[in-house]
């Protein structure tokens, strides 16, 4: 079974975005603790840390898209940033690599974590 991959920055954006709903979603259950003014204060704050912690993520996204390298994708044409060694195409899906040695093996994520 091939594994399903994304891009890294959309990946990491798509966890971003997640955050903010997670923060929108505990600031809510925090509405019916308005009762108890300590539980409303926590679950506010939590949620308030949820969305401050999405906002810390996209500015992470916005310095990793920086470091990026910005390659034309070979199947689609189209300009893309990979991260790493290998990486997928933002629109296609297609495996890329900067790393000659790794060329037209099977995509494998671990070589990311390979140091020399
Ligand atoms: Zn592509």
């Amino acid at each position: 079974m091939a594994k399903k991959y994304t891009s890294k920055i959309n990946r990491i954006r798509t966890f971003a975005l997640s955050l903010i709903f997670i923060g929108f979603v505990i600031m809510y259950v925090g509405i019916f603790f308005r009762t108890s003014p300590f539980w409303m204060t926590f679950f506010m704050l939590l949620g308030l840390l949820s969305i401050v912690a999405s906002t810390v993520v996209y500015f992470w996204i916005g310095m990793l898209s920086t470091r990026a390298v910005q390659v034309v994708c070979p199947n689609c044409e189209k300009p893309t940033k990979m991260l790493g060694r290998v990486d997928m195409c933002m629109h296609c899906k297609e495996p890329l690599t900067l790393d000659p040695a790794l060329e037209g093996k099977e995509f494998n994520e671990s070589y990311n974590r390979k140091h020399k």
